[in-house]
């Protein structure tokens, strides 16, 4: 029996855990459930999956959630806050941490799990991008066992020889090809996407996402996240990875070795596929995946990325050169720039114009410790703010 908390329990990540975790009664048990502020869904969860704990950061919803909790005769105890959710990804009690917070609100209670040498499942890539040493020492040092969720990791995961230490070459691998779907935008002509709604960003043509990381999506940003994911999770360089655009979101993502094969991972576009392979690792088990129909999918096309279109992903590749805290505050830009976006303040093309001021205005620092992190962060969060400041005026 394993027993698992899941951060961001009530998000597209959880919700599919769960229903993952349904199809499997007696493998797993649920100690812990986390979400931002949804006290409905996570009472409903409650009651399906009876956790020891259930944390929601928001006070007030915690208030209400424990008056249900208490009203349906449930012994979950409900905490709230952020030190709640570092107190149950470190719990003794805990094998295996889902981490599936979106954003910045993810890194502490991730970090958390992994100094207490807790498996984790990482969907959560904001950890990596913001604190990629910092967290990647931290996994080392306690022996953490980190299986990567994000679709496309899991898939260079699985394509990598088991067991793979980091070493690319010394593993016959020439290089990583990342796989990435172009997003609602990758056809808009360019002269409409000043205008495009949040609505339009957030529909997705071949999967089902939270706000954010579907607004990263259409501006590419997300793939430009996981080039950086894709740095710290396999030691490649920004060299080393090439993105690669699939309209299909068929090919997860490939492994070119030196022999001129290439491997890759391929599946109905579906995130309980690499949830369940994270959950049961090293075995398999059901996902509740509809089978891949060859003959339906028929054609597969590939094509080079347009760094003019997409801008946000030639500012990722920027940061990840830059490395130190560059990536830190690429992240903390971009998190502002499209929370204004998804708040109707700044158009579609202000995102890459915001995070690029504001990595041209910061100097790089050194990055060593989760302090060093936080300072980045808040300086780019407040940097971020005046340049949305000066575009409204
Ligand atoms: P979502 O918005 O659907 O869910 C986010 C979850 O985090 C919710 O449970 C919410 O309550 C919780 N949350 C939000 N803000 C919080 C805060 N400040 N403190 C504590 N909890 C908070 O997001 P999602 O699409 O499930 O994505 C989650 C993470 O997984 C992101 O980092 C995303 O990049 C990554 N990811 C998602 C997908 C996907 O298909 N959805 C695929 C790959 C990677
Ligand atoms: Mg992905």
């Amino acid at each position: 029996m394993q027993h698992l908390t899941i951060l961001g329990a009530t998000g597209s990540i959880g919700t599919n855990t769960l229903d993952v975790v349904a199809r499997h009664p007696g493998k797993f048990k649920i100690v812990a459930l986390t979400a931002n502020s949804k006290a409905d869904l996570l009472f409903r969860q409650c009651q399906q999956f009876k956790p020891h704990y259930a944390v929601l950061l928001d006070e007030d919803a915690a208030t209400l959630l424990r008056q249900w909790v208490r009203e349906a005769g449930l012994t979950t105890e409900v905490l709230s806050g952020a030190a709640a959710l570092e107190q149950v990804s470190v719990l003794p009690e805990v094998d295996t941490v889902m981490a599936a917070i979106v954003g910045a609100a993810g890194l502490r209670p991730t970090l958390a799990a992994a100094r207490a040498g807790k498996k984790i499942l990482l969907a959560n890539k904001e950890t990596l991008v913001m604190a990629g040493n910092v967290f990647m020492d931290a996994v080392r040092a306690s022996g953490s066992v980190l299986l990567p969720i994000d679709s496309e990791h899991n898939a260079i995961f699985q394509a990598l020889p088991r067991g793979y230490n980091g070493d690319l070459a010394g593993n016959g691998v020439r290089r990583i090809l990342l796989t990435a779907s172009g997003g609602p935008f990758r056809n808009t002509p360019l002269g409409e996407l000043q205008n495009v709604t949040p609505e339009q960003a957030c529909a997705h043509p071949n999967w089902v996402m939270g706000r954010k990381i579907s607004v990263d999506s259409a501006s590419m940003m997300n793939k430009g996240l996981e080039v950086i994911e894709a740095h710290w999770l396999f030691n490649a360089s920004a060299d080393d990875i090439q993105v690669v655009v699939h309209p299909q979101s068929v090919i997860h993502s490939l492994v070119e070795y030196m022999d001129g094969s290439v491997l890759a991972q391929l599946g109905n576009p579906d995130m309980r596929t690499p949830i369940a392979y994270g959950l049961a690792y090293p075995e398999r088990i059901d996902a509740g995946v509809k089978p891949l129909d060859l003959f339906k999918v028929a054609t597969l096309n590939f094509a080079e990325p347009d760094f003019g279109r997409f801008p946000c992903l030639a500012l990722a590749y920027q940061a990840l050169r830059a490395a130190g805290s560059a990536p830190a505050i690429l992240n903390a830009a971009n998190e502002v720039a499209v929370a204004a976006f998804l708040d109707k303040q700044i158009s579609f093309l202000s995102i890459p114009c915001i995070i690029g001021a504001v990595l041209d205005t910061l100097p790089v620092n050194a990055v060593g410790s989760l302090e060093d992190v936080l300072s980045a962060d808040d300086e780019a969060r407040r940097a971020a703010q005046q340049q949305i400041q000066s575009l409204s005026r």
